[in-house]
């Protein structure tokens, strides 16, 4: 259970207030970056399959409109409210900042339980949502461009497309109105896997640091290291897949019906297919059952990878957590009051908005694509090949030796589009990294790492709208 004295969008704004504190803005620029800009509530009928009519409630909120356009999830989920719904705003904006994506930040939100709902029914609320976002301008290429998020993918966003391209015939940039399409839709190759590569990525760098490293009592370094992760969804699925295959051990995986365990680490294959044959991640073999799904997050470990919804760690199991290292996948999985009691116990709590950037990263590359109207790695790809060929070719005759054929492959390979998104990715996991843990070393009177990249975060919104100006 959440603690009950803060809402989410709340527990931002007291992490925002924490954190501007270590900035130089003055009172009137912090509440202009702290407010949500836009807030769009609607209400439309649905027809379902029965005949009944039923109301649906929608949201989507623009935060910050320091940078155009607007990026920012949709969720399907029963709990979506507009408080929510603010909330991922607000973290959009921040987290695009550190990351140096140049959006405003923006969410979305339907309130209900896409399992409940047939594909056609859900088709029918995903395209009549696009069009009431139409109808207030508040989605296009340049202001506003969705995502996928909680509870939808990418058959949700090509709905949304097709909707989007046939109100705006013409319209030759179109496809950047939305991202996390599929690849045959103007998507971009790596942008399934993005989010959880990027987390992996975060976490790698923080690893690799000795000095944080030694403080938490651990060995610099993924391999060896024992992760629990929480939620086989999008996010979850691919940062437990990347962990193991760089060699950490894969010891707790927590889903909706339950959570099991296993000293000798868990393949998160066998257990994803386990999960789709019977329905159940329990009673995996050669696993144990939890009691409960929550006994996961309060397992030995050295990584917690929270990746399912906001507040599963609140004050209350906060004490009993027991992993060195929390990783917020999930947007918003710890409270404020959980995030006191780690402060307290020395645990290393990553952020969310800067750790799960990395779908929102790949989307911008998604829509620089679709403005480009060009396949990345079309132009160079051959190029490349040849000339490493040639180059190749010169250091054997030279050397009088042959290159091995692994080598030889590598070596040679031009880059293709999934190979230029993860790199980038990657430069950008890194380089956010080090500019919140310099920002944090720099001022020792800051508290946290979430602290930090808030700082760095509001530093780059004030900024902007310093150098913008605020219209009179
Ligand atoms: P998803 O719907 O693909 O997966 C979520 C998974 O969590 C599902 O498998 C669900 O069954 C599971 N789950 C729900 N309640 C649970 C519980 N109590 N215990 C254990 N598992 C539970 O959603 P996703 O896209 O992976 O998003 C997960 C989180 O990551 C959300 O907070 C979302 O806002 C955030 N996020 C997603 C993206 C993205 O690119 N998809 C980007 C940034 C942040």
């Amino acid at each position: 259970m959440p603690d009950k004295h803060y809402s989410f969008f709340g527990a931002v704004e007291k992490s925002f207030d924490k954190a501007a504190k270590f900035t130089k803005w003055e009172k009137g620029i912090l509440e202009q970056i702290k407010e949500c800009n836009a807030v769009f509530q609607m209400r439309f009928p649905l027809k379902r399959d029965d005949g009944n009519i039923e109301v649906i409630e929608a949201y989507r909120v623009q935060h910050s409109h320091h940078k155009a356009p607007c990026k920012g999830g949709i969720r399907f989920a029963a709990e979506v409210n507009q408080d929510e719904v603010m909330a991922l705003a607000a973290l959009m904006t921040y987290k695009c900042a550190i990351v140096n994506v140049p959006f405003g930040g923006g969410k979305g939100g339907i309130r209900i339980n896409p399992k409940k709902y047939s594909p056609y029914e859900l088709e029918k609320i995903t395209r009549r949502y696009t069009a009431e976002l139409i109808k207030k301008n508040f989605i296009g290429p340049g202001t506003d461009v969705p995502a996928p998020d909680y509870g939808t993918g990418e058959r949700e966003m090509a709905w949304i497309l097709d909707t989007y391209s046939a109100m705006h015939p013409g319209e030759i940039d179109a496809a950047g109105c939305v991202t996390g399409k599929p690849v045959t839709q103007g998507g971009v190759r790596g942008r399934r896997e993005a989010t959880g590569l990027g987390v992996f990525f975060g976490l790698r760098e923080v690893c690799n640091m000795p000095d944080i490293m030694k403080k938490l009592g651990l060995t610099t370094g993924v391999e060896g290291k024992r992760v629990v992760v929480q939620g086989l969804g999008n996010v979850g699925y691919h940062s437990a897949k990347f962990f193991q295959d760089a060699g950490a051990k894969i010891v707790g995986l927590a889903e909706y019906e339950g959570a099991i365990w296993s000293d000798k680490g868990l393949d998160v294959d066998e257990v994803f297919n386990h999960r789709k044959k019977t329905g159940s991640i329990l009673d995996f073999p050669g696993a144990n059952n939890f009691e409960k799904n929550g006994d996961a997050l309060e397992m030995d470990c050295d990584i917690l990878i929270p990746a399912a919804l906001e507040n599963v760690i609140n004050g209350e199991n906060a004490p009993r957590v027991k992993a060195k290292i929390i990783g917020e996948a999930a947007n918003g999985p710890l409270t404020p009051d959980a995030d006191d009691v780690f402060g307290k116990k020395g645990t290393l709590v990553v952020p969310d908005m800067y750790l799960n950037a990395g779908g929102v990263t790949v989307s911008y590359f998604e829509w620089l694509k679709n403005l480009s109207h060009v396949r990345y790695g079309r132009l160079e790809k051959r190029f490349a090949e040849n000339l490493n060929t040639h180059i190749l070719g010169q250091m054997e005759e030279l050397s009088g030796k042959r290159v091995k054929e692994n080598e030889r492959e590598f070596i040679m390979h031009g880059p293709d589009e999934v190979d230029l998104v993860y790199s980038g990715l990657e430069e950008t996991m890194i380089a956010a990294t080090h500019e919140i843990m310099n920002t944090w070393k720099n001022n020792p009177a800051i508290p946290d790492m979430r602290t930090a990249a808030y700082v760095v975060a509001i530093n780059k919104v004030g900024t902007s709208y310093a150098e913008l100006g605020i219209f009179p």
